[in-house]
C-alpha cells in the first residue's frame, strides 16, 4: 500500500535492525486519514469472507482495526493485556510471548463478545514473530470461532511471523512488507525485485 510504504519511509524511525518506531502516525499520534485508508484496504482484502467481527490486540492494533470494522460494518473486539477488575473467569485467555519485552502476558476476551460460528478477521500493528496472532488466533478457539485471516499493518518479514502463521494455514495480508532494516534505512520486499 503506497500511501502506507510512504508514511513508513518519510515518518517512521529505524530505531535498529529489528524495530522500526512509527510513533508520528500509529502507535502514539494517529493518523486518521491514513487509517481511514488501512481500514478501507482491509475491508477490499476480506470482502468476501463474511466477517462477523473484527478481533485486535490493546493498544496499538485498535485505530487500524477500528477503521477496517467499520468499513466491514462488523464490531471490533480488542484483546485486553490485564484483566480489568470488571471481567471475572467470564473470559477467554492465551499467553502472548514478547521478544522485545522478553515476557509472558496474558491477554483476555469476554466471552459475551465472541461465539462459536463467528468468522473472525484478526488485525494487527506489526507482525514480527507471530505471537501475539497466535494468542489472538487461540482466542478465537477456544470460543469455537474461526480465523477468516490475518490482517497487518506492517509486517517485517525478515522475521518468523509470516511463517509460523502460514504453515498453520492461514491467509496474511500484510499491507507493507518489509524485508530489512538495516543502516538506518527501511527497505521492502518489493525493493528486491525492481
Ligand atoms: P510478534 O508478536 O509478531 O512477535 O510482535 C508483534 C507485536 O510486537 C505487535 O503487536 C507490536 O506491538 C510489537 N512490535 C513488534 N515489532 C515491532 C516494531 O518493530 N515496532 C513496533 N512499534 N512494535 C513492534
Amino acid at each position: 500500500m503506497e500511501a502506507l510504504k510512504k508514511a513508513i519511509q518519510e515518518r517512521g524511525n529505524v530505531l535498529s535492525d529489528h524495530v522500526l518506531k512509527v510513533d508520528s502516525f500509529l502507535n502514539h499520534q494517529v493518523d486518521v486519514e491514513l487509517m481511514a485508508a488501512i481500514g478501507t484496504e482491509f475491508a477490499k482484502r476480506f470482502a468476501d469472507e463474511q466477517i462477523t467481527k473484527v478481533l485486535t490486540i490493546e493498544s496499538s492494533g485498535i485505530a487500524p482495526s477500528f477503521m477496517a470494522a467499520h468499513y466491514l460494518e462488523s464490531p471490533l473486539i480488542f484483546a485486553r493485556k490485564k484483566k480489568s477488575l470488571t471481567m471475572n473467569d467470564h473470559v477467554y485467555v492465551s499467553q502472548v510471548y514478547s521478544f522485545t519485552k522478553q515476557e509472558t502476558n496474558d491477554i483476555t476476551v469476554s466471552k459475551d463478545f465472541l461465539q462459536a460460528g463467528d468468522r473472525v478477521l484478526i488485525i494487527d500493528d506489526f507482525l514480527a514473530n507471530g505471537q501475539a496472532a497466535k494468542g489472538l488466533i487461540e482466542i478465537v478457539e477456544q470460543a469455537g470461532a474461526s480465523v477468516s485471516g490475518v490482517g497487518i499493518v506492517i509486517e517485517k518479514s525478515f522475521q518468523n511471523g509470516r511463517k509460523l502463521l502460514e504453515e498453520q494455514g492461514y491467509r496474511i495480508e500484510s499491507l507493507a512488507r518489509i524485508a530489512a532494516l538495516s543502516d538506518g534505512q527501511v527497505r521492502f520486499i518489493e525493493d528486491r525485485l525492481t
